[in-house]
């Protein structure tokens, strides 16, 4: 069978875009290293969106929730549920790991969790990889210490912990909240000298009223020089010294993985790092070859979330309408 498109990340703008392909008739498949809306699931466990449930929505589905923001379970739940009621095609657990041009279009090569491998034909890609697999390093020694994380999930197993934050925007802040409810002792360190203005307006004064309280500790114009057993060195306004902490969360962002893009001939700018692409169709510079989500952002990670990487699906399945179907 020769797909029409084939979709990489089933995240909600991979979702999206199946949905938007499906309305059209156009036969696609999702492609999913992981289940449906893998990056939600790998949220901190009880993580708040910033956005309202109706601005998650996909495809047309209600997201109806009685709270002003929902949750990341009520968002897994809702999502389930589209990919149930919808139908789409979806193999999870699944990996592209190569994708070739064709005389038809376009291989995309894959591996099962079991070793199985396996080749889709298509005549159009859509990338929707997001970036939350590829965190920011600090590139500092002690990074791989088995006491530093890149991900935060829940803050009981910290209780009665010193606990480094590094970051200054809502991944450092949430952490560094949770952490102190959960009873541990959390210091966030920020390169920046002042807070960041990408920090939710209404996260902020909970944030700085722990700082005042002595509760949550707070360094600006700070850089970490190396992470230790027991603690991490650090250079605040041009003098050394030294922290002493139990754990490290380097909650420093994500960036995407552009191998695929390049590896197909795709451009990407190298001060911005946003792939070339026609906004009006999401089609990169390779003809058939399409982007969706977060992947489009380049290195801006508070550029484009599922609020508005959601209506990519329907820029590309109005381009691949009018060239597929109408021919
Ligand atoms: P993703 O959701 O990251 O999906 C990409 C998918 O691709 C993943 O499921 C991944 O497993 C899969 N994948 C990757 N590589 C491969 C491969 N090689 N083969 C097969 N599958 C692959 N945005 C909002 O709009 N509102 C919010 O309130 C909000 N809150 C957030 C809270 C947190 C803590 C974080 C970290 C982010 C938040 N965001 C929010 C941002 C939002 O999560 C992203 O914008 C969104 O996930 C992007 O969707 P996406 O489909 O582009 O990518
Ligand atoms: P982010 O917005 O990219 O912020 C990363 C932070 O780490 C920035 O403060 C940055 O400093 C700092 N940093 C990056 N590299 C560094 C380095 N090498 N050394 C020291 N500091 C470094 O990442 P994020 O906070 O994880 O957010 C990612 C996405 O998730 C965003 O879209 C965000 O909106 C979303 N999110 C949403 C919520 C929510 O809904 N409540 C919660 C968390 C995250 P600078 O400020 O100097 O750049």
């Amino acid at each position: 069978m020769i797909y029409d498109a084939v979709i990489i990340g089933g995240g909600p703008c991979g979702l999206a875009a199946a949905l938007s392909l499906q309305k059209r008739n156009i036969s696609n498949i999702i492609i999913e290293k992981g289940n449906i809306a893998d990056t939600i699931y790998r949220y901190p466990t009880h993580q708040t969106f910033f956005s309202s449930a109706e601005k998650l929505e996909i495809g047309g589905f209600p997201f109806v929730h009685e709270e002003r923001k929902p949750r990341r379970i009520h968002a897994l739940t809702y999502y389930r549920e589209v990919v149930k009621r919808s139908g789409l095609t979806i193999s999870s657990f699944e990996k592209a790991f190569n994708i070739k041009r064709s005389d038809k279009g376009f291989i995309v090569l894959t591996e099962k969790e079991d070793g199985t491998l396996r080749e889709y034909r298509c005549k159009a890609v859509i990338i929707a990889t997001g970036y939350y697999d590829n965190p920011n390093r600090l590139g500092v020694p002690g990074e791989d210490l088995p006491h530093v994380f890149h991900y935060f999930k829940e803050g009981h197993p910290y209780f009665d912990k010193d606990v480094a934050v590094i970051g200054g925007k809502n991944s450092a802040i949430d952490t560094a909240l949770e952490l102190q409810k959960c009873g541990a002792r959390p210091h966030v360190f920020y390169r920046g000298e002042s807070y960041s203005p990408s920090i939710k307006p209404w996260v902020l004064p909970d944030f700085e009223a722990h700082v005042k309280g002595g509760t949550i500790g707070m360094t600006f114009n700070s850089e970490v020089i190396s992470i230790e057993k027991n603690g991490i060195r650090l250079k605040t306004e041009g003098s050394e010294h030294f922290y002493s902490c139990d754990y490290c969360f380097a909650m420093t962002g994500y960036h995407p993985d552009h191998k695929f893009l390049k590896k197909i001939g795709v451009m990407i700018d190298a001060e911005s790092g946003r792939p070339e692409c026609n906004p009006e169709t999401m089609e990169t510079n390779v003809e058939n070859f399409f982007i969706a989500g977060v992947i489009a952002a380049g290195n801006n990670a508070n550029e484009i979330f599922i609020e508005n990487g959601r209506f990519h699906g329907d820029l590309i399945g109005n381009c691949l309408q009018d060239r597929l179907v109408k021919g």
